[in-house]
């Protein structure tokens, strides 16, 4: 069950990343959930024979542990969040894990929790 949550704040976060990755000048930072959960169903292979629910169930559990890390709130109305920043991609340099971190977060592997980390896609120079 732990491996499945890892996973799935994995993919939630590629989710606001990717929510974000195509327009630079507004920052989309409000999300329901019932949308999240259709959008992991439609766009998300991995979860594509998931039933609802237990991506909702999923989706509770991962969004109150990223409200501990002050990576995100809980909006007024009870199904919305509300994200504190973008998310930034970066690479374990280490074990080439990709990483999604929000500003509130310290710059750490999730995997080997090294601290070495670098753009991804690396900048060309
Ligand atoms: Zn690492």
């Amino acid at each position: 069950m732990e491996i499945e949550l890892r996973e799935f704040e994995w993919y939630l976060r590629d989710l606001f990343f990717r929510a974000n990755a195509n327009n630079s000048q507004k920052f989309i930072d409000s999300f329901k959930k019932e949308d999240i959960v259709y959008t992991l169903l439609k766009n998300y292979l991995r979860y594509r024979n998931y039933e609802y629910e237990k991506i909702s169930n999923l989706l509770n559990t991962v969004l109150t542990d990223l409200h501990s890390k002050s990576v995100l709130m809980f909006d007024k109305e009870i199904d919305n969040i509300k994200l504190y920043s973008r998310f930034d991609r970066k690479q374990c340099k280490k074990c080439y894990y990709i990483n999604y971190l929000s500003k509130n977060e310290d710059i750490q592997c999730s995997r080997c929790s090294s601290v070495e980390m670098q753009e991804f896609p690396p900048r060309k120079r």
